[in-house]
Formats: C-alpha cells, sequence, structure tokens
C-alpha cells in the first residue's frame, strides 16, 4: 500500500468527511457509500482506459474463487482452453475441471516454467468457450509482455486473463481481453476485494448451477451490490485509484507511469542479478516479470544468512516461494525505486561480504 494512501485513511477513519461515522459503519446502501463505489469505479475505468462495452465488478473469492466463478459463467458446457505458464495457471486449470471440459493448448512444465510457450504453437481448439491465460506468473515469475490476438492465430474465443499480480503496473489492450479477473491485495488495495472486467456480450450466459451471488448478469445488474460488497476494501482501493491517477513519471501520468517506473525498477534489479556470479535468474528474457523477481543464490547454503541480514537492514519478505525456494522480491506498484536501490545495495554488500 503506498504510505500517503494509509496516512489518508487514518486521517479519516473515525469520521469520513464529517459523515461522523467510519467508512466501516457505513450502510452500504446508503449515499455516503454509493459516492465512494461510483468514485471508485469511474477513476479505475479512466486509469485502465475501461472501454464503455466492458462492465466492472467490484466481487469477493478472490483469483482462486474466480477459478471456479469464470467457467461457471462463460463455459457454457463447452471445452476451455488453457495456457499452462505455471502454478497460477495449474491452479486455475484444475478448478475449471470441476464445471467444464478442458484442454492445455500450451505448457512450460518441462521448462521448468522458465519461458513462455510461443503463441504460435498453440494448439487452440475450434470452438473453446475461451482461452485462459495468467499474464503474471507470481510465483514463477513470468509476465506476458504482449497480450495475444488469438483471431489471428485462429481462435474466435475470447481470452480471459488472471492479472491478480500486475494489474495497474501497465495498461491493457482490451481489443485482445474479455475478461480479467485479479484480486485486490497486490496492487490496488487490501486482500477482500476481488476485480472482474468483463466484455458484456460475455455476461448472462452462467450455468444453472452458478451461485446466484458469483453470477456475473446478478453482480452486473446490481452495481457490484447484490450481497454486501467489501465496503472498506473497496474505499481502499478508491484511494489507491486516486493515488495513481496523481503518479507521474518521465512524462506520463497514471497506469503509464506506474509502467515507466516499474520497468526501471525491475531493469535495475536484473541487471544487477544479470552481471552476477553470486546471483541467478532463471527465466527467460523475454518474459522476465516486473513485478515478481524470483532469484537464487548459486549456493543455497548461504540462504537463512542472506535473509537473516535482509531483515536487518530492513528487507522483508524475500523468501521464494516454498514451491521454487531460493528468493523473490515483488516491487509491486507501492514499491518505490529506492526500495529496489536499497535491495541491490544489500545484494552486493552482502556478495562481497561472502568472498
Ligand atoms: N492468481 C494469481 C496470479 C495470484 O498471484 C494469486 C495470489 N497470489 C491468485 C491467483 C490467488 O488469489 P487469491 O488468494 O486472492 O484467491
Amino acid at each position: 500500500m503506498p504510505a500517503e494512501v494509509l496516512q489518508h485513511a487514518a486521517s479519516e477513519m473515525l469520521d469520513w468527511q464529517g459523515s461522523g461515522m467510519s467508512v466501516m459503519e457505513m450502510s452500504h446502501r446508503g449515499q455516503e457509500f454509493g459516492r465512494i463505489l461510483e468514485a471508485a469505479e469511474a477513476d479505475l475505468r479512466e486509469l485502465l482506459s475501461v472501454p464503455a462495452n466492458f462492465r466492472i465488478l467490484f466481487m469477493q473469492g478472490g483469483g482462486l474463487g474466480e477459478n471456479a466463478i469464470v467457467p461457471l459463467n462463460l463455459s457454457r458446457s463447452k471445452t476451455v482452453d488453457f495456457v499452462i505458464t505455471g502454478s497460477w495457471s495449474q491452479k486455475s486449470l484444475k478448478e475449471a475441471r470441476r464445471y467444464a471440459p478442458t484442454h492445455v493448448v500450451a505448457s512450460n512444465e518441462a521448462d521448468g516454467h522458465t519461458r513462455l510457450p510461443d503463441a504460435t504453437t498453440w494448439q487452440l481448439s475450434q470452438d473453446a468457450s475461451y482461452v485462459h491465460l495468467c499474464s503474471n506468473e507470481t510465483i514463477n515469475g513470468i509476465e506476458v509482455h504482449e497480450l495475444p490476438d488469438l483471431k489471428a492465430l485462429g481462435s474466435n474465443a475470447p481470452l480471459v486473463i488472471d492479472f491478480s499480480s500486475h494489474v495497474a503496473s501497465r495498461p491493457v489492450d482490451w481489443s485482445r481481453v474479455g475478461l480479467a479477473f485479479g484480486g485486490a491485495q497486490k496492487n490496488l488495495g487490501p486482500a477482500g476485494l476481488t476485480l472482474v472486467v468483463v466484455r458484456e456480450d460475455l455476461i448472462g450466459h452462467a450455468l444453472a448451477i452458478c451461485p446466484s451471488a458469483f453470477d456475473y448478469k446478478t453482480v452486473a445488474d446490481n452495481h457490484s451490490m447484490y450481497n454486501t460488497p467489501p465496503t472498506f476494501a473497496i474505499y481502499m482501493a478508491g484511494l489507491t485509484f486516486q493515488w495513481l491517477k496523481r503518479q507521474t513519471e518521465g512524462g506520463h501520468q497514471g497506469v503509464a507511469a506506474m509502467e515507466a517506473r516499474n520497468i526501471a525498477k525491475a531493469a535495475l534489479l536484473y541487471d544487477y542479478i544479470d552481471q552476477s556470479q553470486f546471483y541467478e535468474n532463471k527465466v527467460a528474457r523475454d518474459c522476465r516479470s516486473r513485478m515478481n523477481v524470483p532469484f537464487f543464490l548459486r549456493d543455497e547454503s548461504r540462504n537463512e544468512a542472506f535473509l537473516s541480514g535482509a531483515k536487518a537492514a530492513g528487507l522483508l519478505q524475500l523468501k521464494g516461494h516454498k514451491s521454487v525456494g531460493g528468493m523473490r522480491a515483488s516491487l509491486y506498484n507501492a514499491m518505490p525505486l529506492e526500495g529496489v536501490q536499497a535491495l541491490v545495495s544489500y545484494m552486493r554488500q552482502f556478495e562481497k561480504t561472502q568472498a
């Protein structure tokens, strides 16, 4: 979370804009929260340049919830095509199998999830209901830098992206996307809110077994208020959207500014790792994530010393995911360039002391 956003929320925690209430105490049907929700949606639409024929839904259940909710809404009992690029797309596939026939069009498992299968080799189905792609694999550190044009690849199916871990870090090419979903907790706000951006024609085709609260039509028709929405998380996300709109970098504003900053942050860390004999990143250069940088000490017996020294230097949460091991630096939007500079400087110093 950007510190400015936390400070702002703290300043009006007990009394939101003279209303005499905390946001947590408001009725979600009252006009105060109505204003918060409306502003959050409008700001997000502007920030991500969401076209008018897409609906923005504020839901609950997280990315893992959407792994079920998407097939329940979009599969129409037809085959769902999956691109397997790492742990999260594998999880999505496993869940979708409960609701629809699935087909793996490509997988990088044999490469240890270190490179993206070239889109021209994908074995796309003739009549898929949609194609699932995780556009940033948080654990494996793989990012899709250019979304595929499915039409050009011979598929008429809409593309569904799981953009949980890089939403708002870069612009989205909506002409190539039918639906995007993601938990808010990386770049948008606190946990508890799930964002879905869906093209209108994909709404209204849910399977009969789909719970009403997770039917995109019910959610859209009720402006994300069919059931009580996560009001405080939406408020925090709304403050984050305003913060994002204020950001400038190299003549850019908003998400484009974040992209410029994220490119610079990631380059600083990858360049350092690549020139080092001590550290290593195993992901192919053309698909390295700007958000999540998994890296390894070539001598893994020094891992614990690295982590405890990092902690003492105020550099936290660097331990890699248990399925991958090693280290992982997550450079989400709220992480300033100075944070990455501090990490690189610590890594350099650690390397020297171990020589
Ligand atoms: N997809 C991706 C790409 C993720 O990074 C995560 C969470 N780290 C999830 C899905 C699962 O999200 P949640 O915990 O919100 O269900």
